[in-house]
C-alpha cells in the first residue's frame, strides 16, 4: 500500500513539476510516467513498484557497461572527496582530463590525439562545428562556413547539432536549423564515386558541394552507422569514399561516435569497422556508460596545429569541459572495458544477435531488414515485406510492438520517420547469451500478439 502511495504521489509531483525531453507535454502531463526507475542491475531495472524490466536499449544507447556497476560508482567518490571540480579555462588542469586525453589518443585511429571536452553529444557537435570553422579561419578561409550532414542523421539538440540533425520534427521547432547546414541524401554512394547519371545526384553530397562551392564548405559530418535515424549501416566502401572525396575538396570530415564509440559495434570505434580515419571524432555516452555527463571532441593535430599559429583566445568553452568527476569515471569505465574483455564480449554476442533477429524474420511474416552491426540492431515492420508495401503510418505499427514488449516488461525503441517501422534493438555490452535469448522470446512474444492484433 505505502509502495503504491508513493508511485502514485511521485507521478504527480512529475506530471505537475518536470517537462520531459523529448515527450509529448499533454500526454506527459494527462498520463504522468509509463515507468519510474529505481534501481538497476546489468540488464535489468527495476521500477518504484518493484517490477523487474530489461533494458534492451541500454536506456538510451549510452549504459554499456551495464547498471549497478559499483565500481564506476567508487571511482567517482573517490575523484569526489579528493577534488569534485576543478576548472580547466585559463590552462588550468589536473590529472584525470590529462590521463584521460592520453587514454583517448591511444584509442582513437591515426593522429586524432587531441581532446576538447564537453557534457554531452550536442555540446561535442556544436564544439566541432565551431572548430571546423575557426580551423578554417586560421588556414585563411573565412569562408569555408557550410557544413553538411546527412538527411536522417541525428546529432543532438544544440543550435549547430539541432541544425545538422537531418529530421525535420527537430528543424522545424520554432524554427531551430540555422543557416549554413546542408542536409545530402544519405548513403548515395554511387554519387560520392563521382556517377553524374545517378538519380538523386544533385541530393548528394558530390552534388551539393558542386552547389555550394568546395570553397564555401568547412566539414560534413555523419555517424558511421545512423542511430536515431533508424540504425542504417553504410554500404560497403561508403566511408572511404567520403573520405576520399573530403581529401579532394579540402573538407574536414567529422564522425560522430556519440553511438558507436567505445564498443557499441564490436570495434573501438565506428570508423574502425572500415579502416577510415576522421579529422575529428565526437564522442559522449559509451565513454562513461552513462554514469555521469561527458562529451568531446577528438581532433587530429593539424587542427590544433592550425590553432596555435596565433596567441588568440578559443572562445569556447563549458564550466564543465573536463570535469574531474567526469573523467575519473570515464577513465574507470575505459580500464573496465580493456580488462573486462568487452569488445571480444560484443564479437561473440554480435552472433547470437544476429541468428536472434533472423530467427524473428524466419517466423514473423511482417518482419524484415534485420541487420546488427556488434550490439546495435534493428529489424523494420512492413505490410507487405515482399513488396516493400509499408503499414499505414497512423496505425503507428513499430509503436504497437515496442509497446507489446514493454508490457512484457522489455525495453525497446521504435523509429517511425517518414512512415517507416523500425524497432531498434541495443542492450548493454555486457549482455551474455542467455540474456539475449531471453530479449528475444519477449519480442518473439510481442510479434504474435501484434500480429493477432492485425486480425
Ligand atoms: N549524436 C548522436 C549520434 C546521438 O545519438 C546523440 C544522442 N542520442 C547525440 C549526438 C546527442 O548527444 P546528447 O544527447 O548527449 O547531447
Amino acid at each position: 500500500m505505502a509502495v503504491k502511495a508513493n508511485v502514485q504521489k511521485l507521478s504527480e509531483l512529475d506530471k505537475k513539476h518536470f517537462l520531459h525531453p523529448l515527450t509529448p507535454p499533454k500526454m506527459q502531463y494527462e498520463q504522468g510516467p509509463p515507468i519510474i526507475v529505481s534501481e538497476g542491475n546489468g540488464i535489468y531495472i527495476k521500477d518504484e513498484n518493484g517490477d523487474t524490466y530489461i533494458d534492451g536499449m541500454s536506456m538510451l544507447w549510452n549504459v554499456n557497461l551495464g547498471h549497478g556497476q559499483e565500481e564506476l560508482a567508487e571511482a567517482a567518490k573517490e575523484q569526489m572527496k579528493k577534488l569534485a571540480f576543478s576548472s580547466s579555462f585559463n590552462g588550468y588542469s589536473h590529472e584525470p582530463v590529462v590521463r584521460l586525453s592520453e587514454k583517448i589518443a591511444s584509442l582513437t585511429p591515426g593522429d586524432l590525439n587531441v581532446v576538447f571536452y564537453t557534457s554531452g553529444g550536442s555540446e561535442a557537435n556544436d564544439t566541432a562545428f565551431k572548430l571546423a570553422r575557426y580551423y578554417w579561419k586560421c588556414k585563411g578561409q573565412p569562408n569555408r562556413n557550410k557544413v553538411i550532414s546527412l538527411k536522417r542523421g541525428y546529432h543532438g539538440v544544440a543550435v549547430g547539432s539541432t541544425s545538422a540533425t537531418g529530421m525535420p520534427e527537430f528543424n522545424n521547432l520554432v524554427s531551430s536549423k540555422a543557416p549554413d547546414y546542408i542536409h545530402a541524401e544519405p548513403h548515395l554512394l554511387e554519387c560520392e564515386r563521382g556517377d553524374k547519371n545517378a538519380e538523386h545526384y544533385d541530393k548528394s553530397v558530390r552534388g551539393i558541394i558542386e552547389k555550394e562551392g568546395a570553397e564555401n564548405i568547412a566539414a560534413i559530418i555523419l555517424e558511421p552507422i545512423m542511430g536515431a535515424g533508424g540504425v542504417f549501416t553504410p554500404p560497403e566502401g561508403y566511408l572511404q569514399a567520403l573520405r576520399d572525396l573530403c581529401d579532394e575538396h579540402g573538407i574536414l570530415m567529422i564522425t560522430d561516435e556519440v553511438i558507436c564509440g567505445f564498443g557499441r559495434t564490436g570495434k573501438k570505434f565506428g570508423v574502425d569497422n572500415w579502416n577510415v580515419v576522421p579529422d575529428m571524432m565526437t564522442i559522449a555516452k559509451g565513454i562513461t556508460s552513462g554514469y555521469i555527463p561527458l562529451g568531446g571532441v577528438v581532433m587530429r593535430e593539424k587542427i590544433r596545429d592550425a590553432l596555435i599559429q596565433t596567441d588568440d583566445v578559443f572562445f569556447h568553452g563549458f564550466t564543465y569541459s573536463g570535469h574531474p568527476t567526469s573523467c575519473a569515471v570515464a577513465l574507470k569505465n575505459l580500464e573496465i572495458i580493456e580488462r573486462d574483455n568487452i569488445l571480444d564480449n560484443v564479437k561473440n554476442m554480435e552472433q547470437v544477435f544476429k541468428a536472434e533477429l533472423q530467427k524473428l524474420e524466419d517466423k514473423h511474416p511482417h518482419v524484415t531488414k534485420t541487420r546488427a552491426m556488434g550490439l546495435l540492431g534493428a529489424f523494420e515492420l512492413y505490410a507487405d515485406r515482399d513488396k516493400e508495401e509499408p503499414f499505414a503510418p497512423e496505425m503507428g505499427a513499430a509503436f504497437q510492438v515496442v509497446d507489446e514488449c514493454f508490457k512484457r516488461n522489455l525495453i525497446l525503441r521504435f523509429i517511425d520517420w517518414e512512415g517507416s517501422n523500425i524497432v531498434a534493438v541495443a542492450p548493454p555490452l555486457i549482455i551474455n547469451k542467455q540474456e539475449i535469448e531471453e530479449i528475444f522470446k519477449i519480442i518473439d512474444e510481442a510479434l504474435t500478439a501484434f500480429e493477432n492484433n492485425l486480425n
